[in-house]
């Protein structure tokens, strides 16, 4: 054999080895292609269940446990991180009946009265989510304590502080039924949950939740803190991911001079030194149709939501929930099932009256709730839990007409309409 023949011999291999690790590599991709078109296509299926295991586990159709207010006494209260800056407290309905279920990441609604100013009671509406998984005997919420940016000029938060400080075993609270369109699907899709601060309650019952009846579902969960002082229920989630083999536990330490602390050095937890944003997400997780659940600041979501879009997640595969007054703009927001543009049947344009800030703006049905609109012309709007329950953002409406989008869970007062489930029907005016 002449060089020239070796050389072309070599060539040949060389060649046929590229071709084979592109025929393979465009397999893999095509296959993988090929089974999340097939996933989301059922995903996308109105829910019928898609296997015996999901019809057991699907959510019963969920309708409020009990109408108005039902009063819950405290039966235990517990520390859940190492500052004392975060408690569960555990509440038994004081009638004795056994509880309904919700469905896990919803929340109640709280109708407390307290002395803010030292000027007698005054009402103060919170949402607080339910934090363990259901069950007939209590509920479990968990507070974070806030504390005021500037002590001297600015109290701190009412309902969390007089939760810490005032609301001993035995006190009795007011709570509206378990509500909320953030709650997790009983589909057997693999699943990431992204828990920013305190936004990591819901995640927790959503979880537990899992384990008692998907044990076999890939969970993901990315728990974003500054440091490992600001981590709550930690103990919980160590064990989650000790027992479950299908669960990974991210911890995401944003401050770069975090310690970790030696308890944490475990083989089943992943400390990132990161914040819990896209580009972890995408160097992590496979190519996989996940579903995504976030709940955190509105700074997370804000920057979150958007990106999982740009990466290709569809729209109905991201849910998220935020517990700050501060929405996400309208721009960015994914629609879950909290918002429900379909049932608008109203005309291209019409016309807003905000008459006490003295403004107008035309809105038309791409704009959302009415409550969305009104932050976006610079206008605050006292709100909570923006799904109709709490009734904080109720609204005097002085003309025109609106519809809703969702039943209210909170009775709505005459000449009044609540804005962050409404849309408008015809040109309105609020007194806001
Ligand atoms: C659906 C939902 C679920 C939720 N789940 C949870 C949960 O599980 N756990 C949880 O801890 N929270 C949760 N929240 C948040 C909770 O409802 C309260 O918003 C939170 O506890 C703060 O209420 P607060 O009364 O303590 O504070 P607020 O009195 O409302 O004050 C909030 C902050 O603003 C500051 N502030 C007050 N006045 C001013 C001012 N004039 N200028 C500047 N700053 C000011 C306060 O110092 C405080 O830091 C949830 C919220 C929603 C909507």
């Amino acid at each position: 054999m002449t060089t020239f023949q070796l050389f072309l011999w070599i060539a040949a291999g060389a060649l046929l080895q590229v071709a084979l690790f592109l025929f393979i590599s465009f397999w893999r991709h095509w296959s993988n292609f090929l089974y999340l078109k097939q996933k989301l296509a059922i995903s996308t299926t109105p829910t019928v269940p898609q296997s015996a295991q999901e019809a057991s586990t699907a959510h019963p159709t969920h309708i409020a446990a009990w109408k108005g207010i039902r009063n819950f006494r405290v039966e235990r209260k517990v520390l859940e991180d190492s500052a004392g800056q975060v408690c569960s407290i555990y509440l038994i309905p004081e009638d004795g009946q056994p509880l309904q279920p919700f469905l896990p990441g919803q929340f109640l609604t709280f109708k407390l009265e307290i002395d803010t100013k030292g000027q007698g009671l005054k009402p103060v509406t919170r949402c607080y989510s339910l934090s363990d998984s259901p069950n007939e005997k209590y509920y479990r919420i968990t507070v974070k304590r806030l504390t005021s940016p500037d002590p001297s000029r600015v109290a701190p938060g009412v309902s969390s502080n007089y939760i810490h400080d005032h609301v001993k075993v035995a006190a009795v609270l007011k709570a509206l039924a378990p509500a909320g369109q953030f709650y997790m699907n009983a589909n057997s899709e693999p699943v990431v949950l992204i828990g920013g601060g305190i936004g990591i309650t819901p995640m927790i019952s959503m979880l537990k939740w899992i384990f008692e009846h998907q044990p076999d579902r890939e969970t993901w969960l990315f728990y974003g803190v500054r440091n490992t002082s600001e981590l709550a229920m930690t103990s919980q989630l160590l064990e989650f991911a000790r027992v479950h083999y299908t669960f990974q536990l991210h911890l995401c330490l944003s401050d770069p001079h975090a310690i970790e602390p030696d308890a944490l050095e475990l083989p089943f937890v992943h400390l990132h030194h990161v914040r819990a944003d896209i580009q972890l997400l995408r160097r992590l997780l496979p190519l996989k149709a996940y579903a995504f659940y976030i709940c955190g600041p509105s700074a997370m979501l804000q920057s979150l939501v958007p990106a999982l879009v740009d990466w290709g997640v569809p729209q109905e595969r991201i849910h998220f929930e935020a517990f700050g007054p501060a929405s996400i703009s309208r721009a960015i927001k994914a629609p879950s099932s909290r918002v429900s543009t379909s049932l608008i049947q109203a005309p291209a344009k019409l016309e807003i009256n905000f008459s006490k800030s003295n403004k107008s703006a035309q809105w038309t049905s791409e704009m959302g709730s009415l409550l969305d609109f009104a932050e976006e012309q610079g206008i605050s709007v006292p709100s909570s839990c923006r799904s109709g329950v709490c009734g904080t953002c109720q609204t005097k409406l002085s003309k025109g007409q609106v519809t809703y989008n969702t039943e209210a869970l909170f009775e709505i007062e005459a000449g009044c309409c609540l804005l962050c489930i409404s849309t408008p029907t015809t040109d309105i005016s609020l007194e806001i």
